[in-house]
């Protein structure tokens, strides 16, 4: 079993996709182990995406990661990473498969519904920047 981390997106939180998403993802075999609903602060979502800060995007990127509530998850199964990427679809909705999360809901490249950690590395300290020990740890 492997945990990944997820964060369902001010997009699809807005539009009322979170209830359809967490759905695929249970439907996919997830498990979810933690789960809470914030709104990133802008140092929050600086820092997690601090691997783009050179990007041409990244301005963009901050701003619209806080300008609503979010969903954080750790979510558990066989090959957790690999699988959610596949459930998640390409980062860009024009290229993603079709039945993926992207496909069926991403509005755009930036506003694209969902993130997924994309290796174990990646995971184990995304999941630590949002959540405790004892948060994954209690069921
Ligand atoms: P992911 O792992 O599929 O989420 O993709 P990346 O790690 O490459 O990018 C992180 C996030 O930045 C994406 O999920 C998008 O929200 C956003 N993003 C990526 N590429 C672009 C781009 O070319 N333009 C804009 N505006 N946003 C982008």
């Amino acid at each position: 079993m492997q945990t990944t981390f997820s964060i369902i997106k001010p997009d699809a939180v807005k539009l009322g996709n979170a209830g359809k998403i967490l759905a695929i993802l249970e439907g996919a075999g997830f498990r979810i182990k933690a789960l809470r609903m914030l709104k990133l602060s802008q140092s929050q979502a600086e820092g997690f995406y601090a691997v783009h800060r050179e990007r041409p995007f990244f301005g963009s990127l901050v701003k619209f990661m806080t300008e609503g509530s979010v969903i954080v998850m750790a979510l558990e199964r066989e090959d957790a990473v690999l699988k959610l990427r596949e459930v998640m679809g390409a980062t860009n909705p024009a290229n993603a498969a079709d039945g993926t999360i992207r496909k069926l809901f991403a509005e755009s490249i930036e506003r694209n519904s969902i993130h997924g950690s994309d290796a174990p590395e990646t995971a184990a300290e995304e999941l630590k920047y949002f959540f405790t020990t004892q948060e994954l740890n209690q069921i």
